[in-house]
């Protein structure tokens, strides 16, 4: 193997440097530290509005540094009880309080206590601080819990909310916020009524290019909206009968509010409209006893009083594909993934000179389960009402009554 001459050094050096022991060696380290340069400021950074910050290095040519989120000490976080740990508290809820600046997790609530304990331990949460769904309202005692996030099957999320609000605490829910109107108006007044926040879980309202879509439709960026697609299918096992999901009492329906819902709340959500009208059809294969309850497969239209029409398709029976398509006066947005964790890209197509193009606009990521944890520890921490509120559930909710009802029917149904 070649030696590298720099690395050899030679008697002569050696004995000038200190009779050949290991202080001289040292010596001569410390010796060529002390001649290097100091940090300058833009390398230090600093302190800004209690955040760390930096002065620019890279040229402006170049994307900015994400501003820096807002990171609380440990102990001024608000507290989370996670209640139900299922595949989305597993995989994507727990994990993403690592990324969350302002929330934090503090309890368990389950009924599998191996799970639970495993989970207690990975996530640093005390074992006096797990709970079983029976001993629910001894979290009313532990004044580390302020908010309760409800992760359990839709038709539960009612009785949870409820409880959740009886012993004072603020609730963020998952969607579908309920299995009918009914519950999801009775949700509302319970928390109204016992003055808890209650924030539903539309992680797509806190996700960058979802947001940055929204932008460009307020500010008419590319003209009027004219027209919303979108698509939200998934595969089901074949023995994903035993799954709550295919059992009505416990989801209130199928694909529709499962992962239909994402195309028609994100409709609403970009265009800031209400729909005046919707027209739907759904099909289930004959004999599935994954579909003998619920939906396989829904197909909705919706008109808005500005003219925008909005398509929204949603099955369990296509491969996973996610995606969404807004045709404006002068572009096309084309977002696959849309509805993915992560994943979401945004293109643009429109004309450049005599030519056409389509571009990528390339956002920062964010993890929208923290951005969505950390919002409604920001609105309980300054008393503000969330972003996606209880109404935002109940408003889907009567839109999905009416789709059945079309699909149902046949017919078209006049929303008020
Ligand atoms: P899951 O089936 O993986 O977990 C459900 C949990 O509830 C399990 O731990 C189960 O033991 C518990 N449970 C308690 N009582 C039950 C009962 N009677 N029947 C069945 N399970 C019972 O479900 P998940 O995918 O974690 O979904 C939970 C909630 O989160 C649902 O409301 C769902 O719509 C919502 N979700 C949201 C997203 C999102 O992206 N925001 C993604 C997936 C699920």
């Amino acid at each position: 193997m070649p030696i590298d001459p720099t690395t050899v050094i030679d008697r002569r050096r050696l004995l000038r440097i200190g009779a050949g022991t290991t202080t001289g060696l040292l010596m001569s380290a410390g010796a060529a530290a002390e001649t290097l340069p100091g940090p300058s400021p833009i390398d230090r950074g600093g302190v800004k509005d209690g955040k760390v910050a930096f002065p620019p290095w890279r040229g402006e040519a170049d994307r900015p540094d994400a501003p820096r989120p807002t990171v609380l000490p440990p102990e001024q976080r608000v507290g989370f009880a996670i209640v139900g740990l299922g595949r989305l508290s597993v995989s994507e809820i727990l994990p993403a309080f690592g990324e969350c600046g302002q929330a934090k997790p503090v309890a368990l609530v389950s009924g599998s206590p191996e799970k639970m304990s495993t989970l207690a331990r990975q996530h640093g949460i005390a074992p006096e601080a797990c709970y079983g769904y029976a001993d629910f309202e001894k979290l009313r005692d532990n004044p580390a819990v302020q908010a309760v996030y409800v992760v359990l099957p839709n038709a539960m999320h009612r009785e949870y909310t409820e409880r959740a609000a009886a012993i004072g605490k603020h609730v963020l829910c998952e969607k579908p916020m309920a299995t009918s109107s009914a519950d999801a108006r009775a949700m509302i007044a319970a928390c109204d009524r016992a003055r808890v926040a209650l924030m539903i879980a539309y992680r797509i309202q806190y996700q960058p290019h979802h947001l940055r879509v929204r932008q460009f439709v307020r500010d008419k960026t590319f003209g009027r909206l004219v027209a919303f697609s979108a698509g939200n299918v998934q595969t089901v096992h074949p023995t994903g009968a035993e799954q709550w999901r295919h059992k009505r009492a416990l989801s209130g329906g199928g694909a529709l509010p499962d992962i239909g819902l994402y195309c028609l709340n994100t409709a609403r959500f970009v265009s800031g409209e209400e729909p005046d009208e919707v027209y739907a059809r759904q099909f289930s294969p004959a004999g599935d006893p994954r579909f003998a309850e619920v939906e396989e497969t829904i197909d909705f239209m919706l008109h808005f009083p500005s003219g925008l029409v909005a398509h929204g398709m949603s099955s369990y029976g296509a491969r996973e594909d996610k995606w969404q398509r807004l045709q404006m006066e002068r572009a096309t947005l084309e977002m696959p993934n849309a509805y993915d964790y992560e994943g979401q890209r945004l293109l643009i197509g429109q004309r450049r000179g005599d030519d056409k193009a389509q571009e990528e606009l390339v956002l920062q990521r964010k993890n929208q389960f923290a951005a969505e944890m950390d919002h409604f520890a920001e609105c309980i921490r300054g008393g503000k009402g969330p972003r996606t509120p209880g109404e935002e559930g109940l408003r889907d909710h009567v839109l999905m009554e009416a789709i059945y009802r079309s699909a149902r029917t046949s017919q078209p149904v006049k929303l008020g």
